[in-house]
């Protein structure tokens, strides 16, 4: 293990004002855990940049090394799941909130919290689907335990053009769901496609205050924005229909009412990635080996240096970047 390493850390002054800088750090600026893991690629979910801006109170543990998740080789260990040189993969359970985070050379963690990365799989793809595309995942499979199939219907995918919705398009599209996509970057259009999307619409039909229901214009949907934009997907859900919901990118409201729940039958489908149980993190790991193809996720994903994760973050609240971003270590 080289020591010192390059770590980005949040700190907060006395009035509570966040800033953030990259430093380097030591294996005893670390928590507790019982593994430790070389980091080879993270990435920039939504949620580092809310961390990294300080726009919502994602940090709750001061100096905070962000960073919710990786993919590196376990280098130290004493948890009987994990022996030095296994290749793993770390998602949530407070990492990068409570616990010292990604954006570091190593980080030292609970092994409980670890999977073993699927094999095949590089630590580059595992991050290239991160935490946003795992959230896909366990959406479409929330979707399927609801008896959703792709002769159901099309299923709307909102916050089409970010990591989750990205992501989702092509699993969907790969299963044989017809898939509706809706962006505020409509000029992307052609590039949603390419993932999968049969038909793009502009995010402003769904985004404004909407009627209790509305047209059935699908069967399901994958929802990365909440507020009017969820509401508006329930109202417009067929009888009978479903809906995962997992994002706020619009807002954590709901201003919705209970007609589409107690007229149509329709479900609202809560999906969290961060305290998943082992098993099903394992199960979408697992199928994402098989329902993602890996030529539209190299498409959809662009692979940035350690150096370049603050800016990064900074375009991603800002709603600038496309798809997915991956931070090779080495670069
Ligand atoms: P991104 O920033 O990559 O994507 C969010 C997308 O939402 C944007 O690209 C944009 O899509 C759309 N959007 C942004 N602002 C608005 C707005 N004001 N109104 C409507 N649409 C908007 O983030 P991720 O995909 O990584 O994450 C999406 C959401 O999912 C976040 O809220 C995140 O916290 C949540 N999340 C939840 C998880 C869980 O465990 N439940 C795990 C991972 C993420 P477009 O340009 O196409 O309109």
């Amino acid at each position: 293990m080289q020591e010192p390493f390059k770590a980005i850390l949040v700190t907060r002054d006395e009035n509570k004002v966040q800033s953030v800088e990259t430093r380097e750090i030591g294996l005893g600026d670390l928590m507790d855990g019982d593994v430790i893991v070389e980091v080879e690629a993270t990435t920039v979910n939504y949620k580092d940049g809310l961390a990294i801006t300080g726009k919502a109170p994602v940090v709750r543990h001061w100096p905070m090394v962000p960073g919710i998740d990786c993919a590196g080789t376990v280098v130290q260990s004493d948890h009987s799941g994990f022996k030095e040189g296994d290749a793993v993969i770390l998602n949530g359970w407070g990492v990068g909130e409570t616990h010292m985070g990604a954006y570091a050379g190593y980080v030292r963690l609970n092994g409980d919290w670890l999977i073993h990365r699927p094999s095949g799989m590089s630590a580059h793809d595992a991050m290239a689907i991160g935490t946003a595309g795992y959230t896909s995942m366990l959406s479409v499979m929330a979707l399927e335990r609801y008896g959703l199939t792709p002769s159901s219907g099309p299923i709307v995918v909102t916050g089409a053009n970010g990591g989750v919705g990205s992501v989702a398009i092509s699993i969907l599209s790969k299963l044989g769901f017809e898939v509706i996509a809706s962006t505020g970057r409509t000029d992307e259009a052609e590039f949603l496609k390419s993932l999968g999307a049969t038909e793009v619409i502009d995010r402003a039909e769904l985004s404004e205050p909407g009627r209790p229901l509305g047209k059935e214009r699908w069967a399901g949907g994958v929802d990365s924005v909440g507020s009017h934009t969820l509401a508006n997907v329930l109202a417009m859900t067929r009888y009978g229909g479903g809906v995962a919901a997992c994002g706020l990118a619009q807002g954590m409201d709901l201003p919705a009412t209970v007609m589409p729940f107690i007229l149509r039958g329709v479900a609202l489908l809560g999906v969290d990635s961060v305290m998943a149980p082992k098993p099903l993190r394992e199960e979408a790991w697992q199928r994402l080996t098989q329902d993602l193809d890996l030529a539209k996720l190299h498409a959809l994903s662009k692979t940035i240096g350690f150096d370049d994760i603050i800016d990064t973050a900074k375009a991603l609240i800002d709603g600038k970047i496309r798809g997915r971003v991956v931070v090779d270590m080495k670069k």
